[in-house]
């Protein structure tokens, strides 16, 4: 008797949106691709497809609003947000001014010049550089679409009715689409677009379904009801899982599991030692919809945020009013924990489009951070006074990007002094004493610590550009990547430098850099006594568990030992056998393979 051949274990490897492992059958899941054709109409015709047009715009707006709503419930406030820029989109005046400006002169219908539109403006916003216009992209593709199938008579396919669990693949999904998921037979999710940071993976880790998107051709090569596993820590996905590994994963997805509910457990607890020593434990975020992950997953505070995303996201100077409600938004969700806003940190590769940033050699070595808003004043002190006035009876701290001169701190304090005599004038209240800080990422602040502590509040150790700068490794070239490590003993020394020296000054030194949320390096950087951690949300609850789980004397002898060894790879070994011996239990080898 013949068998039917089974199709070969396949696979791939994308980027991990949403951590967790699932595993079931596929359910493919693609939108009937829309047909557009340019259908002429008589001039009689006009006014009824302008009304058409503006009927249609309003209802998709309702739409919209109703999907917000559902998100509110879903995912809280902040991420529900996600669907404002999508509101925006139908109140787009370029949009609106076009199609009734070019229907009657043109008289063609409504929904060939919506989707002449949105091809347009697709393409432009995709030719650009950064994750936040391609993400723009996608909102605009996907409010198009919702105008579009109005217009023609058609119903969204959502996946409301889900019949058995599943996981869903897809070449894309919109926010609106998993908002609308039946969320009890979603197992995880696949796409072949996306990246860490688009809209897509915020929600699907805000709602904790396991992700993992950028996998280029997933949906070309599973049927509905093949077998499929999601590993959304790793960013793998196994196509036709043999039954071995089949069996593999569901051990890991148990384990997995098992260490997820224990570590929720733990999240209202504080971050200390066993014995008793506290680190606080904070998170990073590049958008004010991630303050929500930051509560959700125990953080104590908002230990960097970076607000480079006010430039990138509109291609203008933020206004001080805008810059007020953004930063009041994000402490308030936190609060009362405290909110450490970075100023900007554009240049390098954070260049804002329509702005004249020179032609550089060595942008990363250039016209950047701290340098710009010292050269560009009124935009450190628009952003200074909107942190002040956000900074009123709330916790606030300012942080100041890529200090490598004692001058450029002390003449960011006499700009914030003469911001705050400014706000007096203004009769706007705001925390007297707000809290300056510095980064930590240039050699020669390290170099002179003991200086740059007396002139500020805190430190904040940026290990991604501390290890770019010391070992002139360009963190973002993978010709040099195996060179770019946080572990190579030079970068080591560097923090025990500036943590003694934040100390025998009185100020508390924080890690900030990606270091900071590697489990294999916790014991040692507790061991050094830092401060603060501030960390990816997502890491939040295994970190804390790690600093739970041991006795300050064990981190110090560990911070001790590291220091014997003189290349990264033999310091890594060291911390991996030292994280297995404490921590048998732990996976956080998850990263690791
Ligand atoms: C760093 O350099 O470590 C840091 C936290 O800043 P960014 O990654 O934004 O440069
Ligand atoms: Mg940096």
């Amino acid at each position: 008797m013949s068998r039917s051949p089974k199709p070969h274990e396949t696979v791939l490897k994308g980027i991990p949106a949403a951590p967790g492992i699932a595993i079931g059958p596929a359910f493919l899941f693609t939108k009937d691709h829309l047909t557009v054709h340019p259908r002429e109409i008589t001039a009689e015709e006009v006014p009824v497809e302008l009304e058409r047009f503006k009927e249609a715009l309003e209802q998709t707006r309702k739409d919209i609003l109703k999907t917000r709503t559902l998100a509110m419930k879903q995912t809280g406030d902040i991420v529900a947000r996600i669907f404002d820029s999508h509101l925006l989109i139908t109140e787009d005046a370029m949009l609106i001014d076009e199609t009734l400006e070019r229907l009657p002169k043109e008289k063609v219908s409504a929904d060939f010049l919506v989707y002449d539109f949105m091809l347009r403006t697709y393409r432009s916003l995709k030719a650009q550089q950064g994750e936040y216009f391609s993400q723009r992209a996608d909102d605009v593709r996907d409010v198009a679409r919702r105008i579009i199938s109005k217009l023609q008579g058609l119903k969204e396919d959502y996946l409301f009715d889900l019949e058995e669990p599943v996981v869903v693949v897809a070449p894309d999904l919109s926010p609106s689409d998993i908002i609308h998921f039946d969320r009890r037979n979603v197992l995880g999710i696949a796409t072949n677009l996306g990246g860490a940071t688009s809209h897509t993976a915020i929600l699907t880790r805000s709602l904790e379904v396991p992700a993992v998107t950028g996998l280029r051709n997933v949906s070309d090569l599973i049927c509905n009801g093949q077998s499929i596993v999601v590993n959304g820590n790793s960013g793998k996905v196994v196509l036709f899982p043999t039954p071995v590994h089949l069996r593999e994963y569901r051990t890991k997805q148990k384990r997995f599991f098992d260490f997820w509910v224990r570590l929720k457990g733990i999240r209202d607890l504080p971050t200390e030692t066993s014995d008793g020593r506290v680190v606080k434990l904070m998170a990073n975020i590049g958008l004010p919809m991630e303050a929500e992950a930051v509560k959700t997953h125990g953080g104590e505070g908002i230990g960097l945020f970076r607000t480079e995303y006010l430039f990138l996201t509109r291609g203008n100077m933020p206004s001080e009013a805008d810059q007020v409600e953004e930063y009041k938004r994000v402490v308030e969700t936190v609060h009362p924990h405290p909110v450490v806003l970075r100023t900007f940190d554009l240049g390098g590769d954070k260049l804002m489009p329509g702005w004249n940033f020179p032609k550089e050699n060595n942008p990363f070595l250039g016209w950047r951070a701290i340098r710009v808003c010292l050269d560009v004043q009124d935009l450190l002190r628009a952003q200074f006074s909107a942190i002040l006035q956000a900074s009123y009876q709330r916790d606030v701290r300012i942080l100041l990007p890529l200090i490598s001169d004692i001058n450029e701190v002390r003449s960011a304090k006499k700009i914030l002094e003469e911001v705050k005599l400014d706000l007096e004038r203004r009769n706007l209240p705001f925390d007297h004493d707000i809290k300056l800080g510095i980064m930590v990422e240039v050699p020669s602040v390290v170099l002179m610590a003991d200086e740059f502590a007396r002139e500020c509040d805190f430190f904040s150790i940026g290990t991604n550009d501390l290890v770019q700068y010391t070992l002139a490794v360009d963190r973002g070239n993978e010709n040099v990547a195996q060179l770019y490590s946080a572990y190579h003993p030079a970068i080591l020394r560097m923090l025990r430098t500036t943590i003694d020296s934040g100390h025998r000054a009185g100020i508390p030194v924080a890690i900030c850099g990606e270091l900071a949320g590697d489990p294999l390096a916790t014991l040692m950087l507790v061991g050094l006594g830092v401060d603060e951690l501030s960390v990816s949300p997502v890491v939040l609850p295994e970190i804390k568990k790690i600093i739970r789980s041991v006795d300050f004397a064990t981190a110090r002898q560990v911070a001790e030992h590291v220091y014997e060894y003189i290349t990264a790879k033999d310091v890594e070994k060291y911390l991996l056998r030292t994280m297995k011996k404490h921590f048998a239990d732990l996976p956080v080898w998850f990263k690791r393979g």
